[in-house]
């Protein structure tokens, strides 16, 4: 046996060593790539993270930079990576805390501004959007923070600088008499009166539409204070003088009942006295004949007694006309009586007309508020207690004051009817429609499954998109918004009105002719 291998042997062994050589090779280039790839990414990282305020953090950084240029050998720089790592974890709570800090004074901020006196409505409206918005917290406080400073910058342009040649507090007084000015035009479109009184608080309202002055508004509240006053004096004087008609008519029919009543028991005393004197002649008669001894004899008391039934004929013939005549002031009385009957039938339906009104919009003729509210409750309840699934939904006609503007606010009144005509054409009978206000509406569709209630919106915006308006030959175009919300959950009312009434604010901003869900 030899202790040395055979060629053979050492050929393999060779190629063995070779085949080694160039593995460790491999491993060695891999190392080298990894570590430089390595190396570039720390480098970029330590880059990238620069921005600290920390100078402490930021020396160590650029140190471990300078030596990962110098350093071949990663590892031995891992002390100082250990020791950066810890540095940022505190860099890392104390950005967390700033974030915390700088949340609480992003609401703090947002509350001053909503409550900073005069702020126009589209402003509150917007800062009221930017703090419900969903997206708020993906999109990051910058996003937040930048649309609440443009709002500061809005309001600060609004209220602080001159605009127009108008101070701040003049552009406030300004907002505030528009206000006043559309409520009372709201005030006015709910009345009702007939005559005089109705047709000049209707000229008062035409012109609340044109904006008026602060001294105009002023005299035109007045005047519908005064018209309200005389209105309501009116119907009220109205009132009274139908019912003392009424009393003073049943007290003259009174009056004749009880004079028929003793005319009708002195007739039938009369007639009995007559009744016992003809039963007495009569008597007188007979005894007459059967005791006569002859005829000769009989003939003077025979003739006493046809003078007797003679006058009983006579005072007959006067009782039959009593008679008659009583019997024709009954028919009389009767038909006073009938009369009125239907008069107070009459007041009647005059006061249930007037109930009605009350609940309806005199110009559109749909519901009004005061019924909305009903409604509202009364649908709500049914659902809280059949939960089927009950929508909301506000229509506001888009861009409408240019309609006043362009064409009239005649023009524009008939605009409002014809868009609430075709509201309610597009409903089913047991849905619901009001006026919320200037051209504003509001339906209710209970029990409305997902395909109905689409089918349905989506109908009304478009059916009033395609409605022939003309003006002198010209094609007016009319659109809506829509803005629709379900009731869920533990909603009330007022959530899905605010919901609803959201929804129409994103229709409008996403370009109007829209309808969007909440
Ligand atoms: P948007 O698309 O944003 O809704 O714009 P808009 O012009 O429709 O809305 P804005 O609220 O600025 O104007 C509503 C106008 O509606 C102002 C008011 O004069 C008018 N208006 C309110 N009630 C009546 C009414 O009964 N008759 C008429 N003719 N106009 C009314
Ligand atoms: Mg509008
Ligand atoms: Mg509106």
């Amino acid at each position: 046996m030899s202790n040395f291998s055979s060629d053979e042997d050492v050929i393999t062994l060779k190629e063995k060593l070779q085949h080694s050589q160039l593995v460790f090779r491999d491993l060695a280039l891999k190392s080298r790539r990894e570590a430089t790839i390595l190396k570039r990414l720390i480098s970029r990282l330590i880059a990238a993270s620069q921005a600290h305020e920390d100078p402490l953090l930021n020396e160590r950084l650029s140190q471990i930079r300078r030596e990962l240029d110098s350093q071949d050998d990663v590892s031995r720089l891992i002390p100082q990576l250990a020791l950066v790592e810890r540095m940022v974890n505190r860099h890392n709570q104390a950005m967390e805390k700033a974030k915390g800090t700088l949340e609480c004074q992003y609401e703090q901020s947002a509350e001053t501004l909503k409550c900073l006196p005069g702020l126009p409505a589209q402003l509150k409206r917007d800062l009221r959007n930017l703090l419900i918005s969903p997206n708020a917290h993906e999109q990051g406080n910058n996003n937040k923070i930048v649309a609440l400073l443009q709002l500061y910058e809005r309001a600060l342009k609004l209220l602080a600088l001159p605009s127009n040649g108008l101070t701040a507090k003049e552009l406030l007084n300004i907002d505030r008499i528009n206000q006043l000015c559309s409520e009372l035009q709201h005030l006015i479109t709910e009345l009702d009166f007939d005559g005089e009184a109705g047709d000049r608080l209707l000229s008062i309202r035409s012109k609340l539409l044109l904006a008026p002055e602060a001294q105009t508004l002023l005299e035109l509240t007045l005047e519908s204070v005064q018209l309200i006053l005389d209105g309501t004096r009116n119907e009220r004087k109205a009132s009274q003088a139908f019912l003392s008609q009424l009393n003073e008519d049943l007290s003259i029919v009174q009056r004749h009942n009880g004079r028929s009543i003793d005319n009708s028991q002195s007739i039938s005393t009369q007639r009995s006295t007559i009744n016992d004197e003809l039963e007495h002649s009569v008597e007188t008669i007979q005894t007459q004949l059967r005791d006569a001894e002859s005829l000769d004899a009989l003939r003077p008391k025979l003739s006493q007694v046809s003078v007797n039934l003679a006058s009983l004929v006579t005072r007959n013939k006067e009782l039959e006309e009593r008679e008659q005549q009583l019997l024709e002031q009954l028919q009389h009385n009767e038909q006073k009586l009938e009369a009125l009957y239907s008069q107070t039938m009459d007041y009647r339906r005059r006061l249930g007309d007037q109930e009605r009104k009350l609940l309806l919009d005199p110009l559109t003729k749909v519901y009004n508020r005061a019924a909305l509210d009903d409604r509202l409750e009364h649908e709500y309840r049914c659902w809280i207690r059949y939960e089927t699934p009950f929508c909301l939904a506000m229509i506001d006609i888009d861009h409408f004051k240019s309609v006043n503007d362009q064409y009239g606010h005649l023009v524009g009144d008939k605009v409002l009817k014809v868009v609430a005509r075709t509201i309610h054409q597009c409903l089913r009978d047991t849905d619901f429609i009001a006026r919320f206000g200037g051209e504003e509406f509001v339906i209710l569709l209970p029990d409305a499954d997902e395909e109905t209630r689409k089918s349905l919106l989506n109908n009304v915006r478009e059916t009033i998109a395609k409605l022939p308006f003309k003006f002198k030959d010209m094609r007016l175009t009319v659109t809506v918004s829509i803005g629709a919300s379900m009731f869920k959950d533990n909603d009330n009312t007022v959530q899905v009105l605010e919901r609803a009434d959201n929804a129409l604010y994103n229709a409008k901003h996403n370009g109007r002719n829209k309808l969007v869900w909440a």
